[in-house]
C-alpha cells in the first residue's frame, strides 16, 4: 500500500493540508504501508523554495516523517509530456487551436445564458488537412483529452459508489500552449510512477477524480482507490478560511500549541476511533487507525477544543520536557531568572495551563510581587480580623522550614489554634502572596517563592489591603 501527501508550495502548510497529510500517514503506518511525499511546484510563479521549506518544517514538526525523498513535480515535466503526446498518437488526445478570445467569447454566453462552459469540440474531429492548415497559420495549440461517452463510476473510500455522467465533464486540457501539463495529467502520471495505490484528499478535489480516472484507463494504468475526506468547516460552518483566524500550521505552533495536540485534534477532524477517547498519543492513533471510519461529513474546527487538548498534552508531558518546550516562549523580561527556579515551577503550572505561554502570564506571581489585588477576592476573602491572624502567623511561618510540608503543618496547625477553618488563612495568604484567588498549591507554592519573598509579600498585604470596615 502507498499513499502519499502532494502540497502544492504555493502558500504555507494550513491545517486541511495537515490534516489530509495526518490522514494518509496514519492510513500507512497503521497499514505498514508508504506515505510519500511530492511537491507539487509545476506553478513556477506562484511557488517557492521559503514554502517548500516551512511545508517540510511543519510536517516535521507535527511528528510527520515520510519514505524516499520528496518528489519534485517540476522534474517529471519531460514524462508528463511524454505521456501527453503518447495519448496523442493513441488518438486519444487532440491539438486544439481555438484561440483564448474565442474561448472566451463562447464562456461569457455561456455563463449568461446561465450554464456553465464546457468546451464544444469544435477541434475534436479536425481532418489533417485542416490541422496542417492551422499549424501553417501558426495558431498556438493545446492539447485536449478526448472524453469518452458514458459515466464515471468509482467506488470512493468515504463515499462510496460516485458516479459523474461524462457529459458534464468537456475534453479538458492536458498540455498547455507553452508546453507545460496541466494538474490533471501531471497528477496522474505522477503518481502512477510512484506506484500510489490510495489517493486520499479532500473532498474539494471530488470533482477531478472522474477526469483522473479517465486518464488512468486511457493510458493503460491501474487506478488507485480514492478517498475524499470531509471538509473543514469555520464556527459559522462556513469553509475553514483565513477569516476564521490562524489556519497555518507554523502559527500554532508560534501560539504555543503543542505538535501532539495539534496532530491529535487534527486527527479526529473527521475521523473517530469508534470509541469515546479523544486524548491520544501518536502511537495510539496508529493502532486506533480504520480508515473505514473516515466520517461522510464535514468537521468544525473548533478552536477551543483545541486549546482544552493542548492542556491535555501539556499535563501528559514530563516536566524536562516541557521545561524545554516553555524555554522558546520565555518572555524577554524573565531572561535574567535562574533555570533551576524556573524548573522548580514546571510541576505546578502543569496543571494550570493551556498555552505554552500561559505558564509565564498566568504565573506572574512567581516572578513579581502583586501590584494589586483582585477586588473580588478581597471582598471575599479578606474579612474583619484577617489582619491580625496574619499578624500572629508570621512569627511562625518565619521560624518554619520552607518547605510545603512543613508549611502546611504550621498553617493548619495555627488555624486549629486560632478555632478557624484553613481556609479563613489559606485564602488571604494565596491573596497576599499572588493578588489573586487562584494559584497552584499554596504550600507548594511558597516553597518555591521561599521565606524571604513570602514574608515580603505577607507583610506588604498587611499595609496595603484594608479590612472591610465595621
Ligand atoms: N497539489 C494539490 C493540492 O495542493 C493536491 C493534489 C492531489 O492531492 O491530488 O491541493
Amino acid at each position: 500500500m502507498i499513499v502519499r501527501f502532494a502540497p502544492s508550495p504555493t502558500g504555507y502548510l494550513h491545517v486541511g493540508g495537515a490534516r489530509t497529510a495526518i490522514f494518509n500517514w496514519l492510513y500507512a503506518r497503521s497499514a505498514e504501508g508508504r506515505f510519500l511525499l511530492r511537491i507539487e511546484d509545476t506553478d513556477r510563479v506562484r511557488s517557492s523554495e521559503e514554502m517548500i521549506r516551512e511545508i517540510l518544517s511543519g510536517l516535521r514538526w507535527l511528528g510527520i516523517d515520510w519514505d524516499d525523498e520528496p518528489v519534485i513535480q517540476s522534474t517529471c515535466i519531460d514524462r508528463h509530456r511524454d505521456e501527453c503526446l503518447r495519448l496523442l498518437a493513441e488518438e486519444k488526445a487532440y491539438w486544439c487551436y481555438c484561440s483564448s478570445e474565442e474561448l472566451e467569447t463562447k464562456r461569457t454566453a455561456a455563463e449568461a445564458a446561465g450554464g456553465a462552459f464546457l468546451y464544444d469540440g469544435t477541434c475534436r474531429n479536425l481532418t489533417a488537412g485542416q490541422r496542417a492548415e492551422r499549424e501553417a497559420e501558426g495558431c498556438t495549440r493545446v492539447l485536449r483529452f478526448r472524453t469518452p461517452d458514458g459515466r464515471t463510476v468509482f467506488s470512493d473510500i468515504v463515499h462510496d459508489e460516485t458516479s459523474f455522467s461524462n457529459e458534464e465533464i468537456d475534453d479538458f486540457v492536458i498540455l498547455r500552449s507553452d508546453g507545460t501539463p496541466t494538474y490533471m495529467m501531471a497528477v496522474v502520471v505522477d503518481d502512477h510512477d510512484m506506484g500510489v495505490t490510495h489517493v486520499l484528499r479532500g473532498d474539494d478535489h471530488l470533482s477531478n477524480t472522474p477526469k483522473q480516472i479517465m486518464l488512468y484507463r486511457a493510458l493503460g494504468y491501474e487506478t488507485p482507490q480514492f478517498g475524499h475526506l470531509p471538509l473543514i468547516l469555520g464556527s459559522d460552518k462556513k469553509r475553514l478560511s483565513k477569516r476564521h483566524g490562524a489556519t497555518s500550521v507554523g502559527e500554532y505552533q508560534s501560539r504555543g500549541y503543542l505538535p501532539e495536540a495539534l496532530f491529535n485534534f487534527l486527527a479526529l477532524l473527521g475521523w473517530s476511533p469508534g470509541d469515546d477517547r479523544e486524548v491520544m498519543q501518536q502511537e495510539e492513533l496508529i493502532d486506533a487507525f480504520d480508515i473505514i471510519r473516515v466520517l461522510r461529513k464535514s468537521s468544525v474546527f473548533d478552536e477551543e477544543k483545541l486549546r482544552w487538548m493542548n492542556g491535555q498534552h501539556i499535563r501528559l508531558l514530563d516536566d524536562a520536557d516541557l521545561f524545554r518546550r516553555l524555554m522558546h516562549f520565555l518572555p524577554d523580561d524573565l531572561r535574567g531568572v535562574p533555570e533551576e527556579y524556573l524548573r522548580r515551577i514546571v510541576p505546578l503550572m502543569k496543571e494550570r495551563m493551556e498555552l505554552l505561554p500561559d505558564f509565564f502570564a498566568n504565573g506572574r506571581y512567581f516572578y513579581t510581587d502583586p501590584e494589586e489585588y483582585d477586588t473580588d477576592v478581597v471582598a471575599k476573602r479578606w474579612k474583619a480580623g484577617t489582619i491580625a491572624l496574619m499578624q500572629r502567623l508570621l512569627p511562625r511561618l518565619d521560624a518554619s522550614d520552607f518547605t510545603a510540608s512543613a508549611l502546611e503543618e504550621v498553617i493548619r496547625g495555627a488555624a486549629e489554634k486560632e478555632g478557624v477553618g484553613a481556609g479563613k488563612i489559606i485564602h488571604p495568604l494565596r491573596l497576599a502572596l499572588t493578588g489573586a484567588g487562584a494559584s497552584p498549591s499554596l504550600f507548594d507554592m511558597m516553597e518555591v517563592l521561599g521565606r524571604e519573598t513570602c514574608l515580603r509579600r505577607i507583610r506588604a498585604a498587611l499595609e496595603r489591603i484594608p479590612e472591610p470596615e465595621g
